[in-house]
């Protein structure tokens, strides 16, 4: 057994991640299917990567000072990546963030020092949306930068730079196919440009939740959202300058119900805690390696650690309250 090496800082904690066989979704589907733990960075998701690279980018091009200000509108998970990496290299952090977000992700943030702004989930066209209101912020904010996680493709050069390449290897070079949601899409984008790199025969699929408009997009061409989902952090309804020319092959439409099911074998069977864009995730990929054979080899994305959601998620009221099935052994 080789120990992981000491790493220098915090920052080097980020990325390299495990890649675990997922038991149950492989025989689902008569293949082979690999989640990466994303949980298992310093921040707690996938997201800590593309702070990382939209930090380091704003640092290169001179635009962050040190002492300055990164400001940014985040479903949660990027501003307690760029929380964190702001502490670790003597930044400040503004984050702006819808309130009907997870009570956790609030909490995790004033936690790590971040000052915390709240404000009503509007759509885009409304110029109190999260990501105009912190653009606003950056803008009167003596010596601020806004990270624009959307529109910034150093968001997607993190999973370009590093999701892909240590997927390839872990993998062993022998990936059939790729699948993931679109939250900004830096991460479908930039693993799909990765992995197309290294192999352009790797079929890669958005896996899109109800609400989002992404799958109409990629099937017909048309940007048209239906249905809805509870799912935090995933469901765009434009193409994000991180989207553009993403490599998508195929596409699924995934129900919380779906992913829901997922969430709770992965819990139940293999002890792993998920948040619920996770279980969406294995749900797609379900499907992507039934549509490519048996015996395929795919992997996806666990984006989050589901102690984020203790208060939905796991939470039965909230559950019922969104109509949604239970876990059985919450009802004791
Ligand atoms: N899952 C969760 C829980 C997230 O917070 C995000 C980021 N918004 C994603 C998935 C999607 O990642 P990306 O922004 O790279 O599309």
């Amino acid at each position: 057994m080789t120990a992981p090496s000491i790493t220098p800082d915090t920052i080097s904690l980020i990325g390299n991640t495990p890649l675990v066989l997922l038991k149950g979704p492989s025989e689902a589907a008569g293949a082979e299917i690999y989640g990466k733990c994303e949980f298992a960075n310093p921040g707690a998701s996938v997201k800590d990567r593309a702070a990382l690279w939209i930090v380091r980018d704003a640092e290169e091009r001179g635009v962050l000072q040190p002492g300055g200000t990164i400001v940014e509108g985040t479903a949660g998970n990027t501003g307690i990546g760029l929380a964190l990496v702001a502490n670790a290299r003597g930044y400040k952090s503004v984050i702006v963030m819808p309130e009907t977000q997870s009570r956790e992700k609030m909490d995790t943030l004033r936690a790590l020092r971040a000052e915390l702004v709240l404000v009503p989930a509007a759509p885009f066209s409304n110029p109190g949306h999260f990501v105009h209101t912190s653009r606003r912020i950056a803008e009167e904010t003596e010596g601020a930068v806004w990270a624009n996680q959307f529109d910034n493709i150093a968001n997607r050069r993190a999973h370009i730079e590093s999701t892909a390449p240590e997927l390839w290897e872990q993998m062993e070079h022998r990936i059939d196919g790729f699948t993931c949601a679109a939250g900004t899409g830096g991460t479908i984008a930039g693993v799909g440009l990765g992995l197309k790199a290294f192999d352009e025969n790797i079929t890669i699929a958005l896996t899109d939740p109800h609400g989002a408009a992404l799958y109409n997009y990629y099937a017909n061409g048309e940007l048209k959202a239906e249905g809805s989902s509870v799912a935090e952090g995933i469901g765009q309804g434009r193409i994000t300058a991180n989207l553009e020319g993403a490599p998508i092959d195929t596409q699924f439409r995934i129900s919380d119900e779906e992913g829901l099911y997922w969430v709770e074998r992965l819990l139940a069977d293999e002890g792993l805690c998920l948040g619920l864009s996770s279980g969406i995730n294995v749900a797609g990929a379900v499907a992507l390696a039934k549509q490519l054979g048996k015996g395929s080899r795919v992997a996806t994305i666990l984006c989050d650690t589901g102690f984020r959601y203790l208060s939905s998620l796991y939470n039965p009221e909230w559950l019922k309250a969104k109509g949604l099935p239970v876990f059985p052994w919450l009802e004791q």
